[in-house]
């Protein structure tokens, strides 16, 4: 899908909002988020637009490895590997999702609660 012009994440890949970058290759961008819930909070994402998890397609299963493999690299590159981190994907509405690019949070720095929040 070509990016849409309304999505504020494309924007902060095309350059025209500023953010952060701590992580760039060829198909994935990490740029620290805004609004931080740890130490370390780096948002992962696909350089091309995918609205939700829920709507990734089967041909682009490549991307969730390529968010994953982003984040495990940049949490060695840190030195928060053996300590331990957690990956986050907020999908739709129930789930929390604010920002409608797909979008892999990693969360470390420091001993995060345990469990899972309703
Ligand atoms: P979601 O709730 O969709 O899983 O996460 C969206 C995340 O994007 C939130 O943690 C929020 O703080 C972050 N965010 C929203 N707007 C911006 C922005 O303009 N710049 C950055 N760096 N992060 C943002
Ligand atoms: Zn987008």
């Amino acid at each position: 899908m070509k990016n849409p012009a309304d999505c504020l994440f494309c924007k902060i890949i095309a350059g025209d909002i500023p953010a952060t970058k701590v992580f760039e290759s060829d198909s994935v961008i990490g740029f620290n988020d805004i609004n931080p819930q740890a130490p370390v909070h780096v948002l992962f994402i696909p350089r091309e637009h995918v609205r939700s998890a829920a709507e990734l397609h089967d041909d682009q299963a490549h991307l969730a490895g390529e968010l994953i493999l982003a984040a495990r690299a940049y949490a060695a590159q840190i030195g928060i590997s053996d300590e331990g981190f957690r990956l986050v994907i907020n999908c739709n509405g129930h789930g929390g999702q604010t920002v409608y690019h797909l979008h892999l949070h990693l969360l470390g720095g420091e001993q995060l609660a345990l469990g899972f929040g309703s």
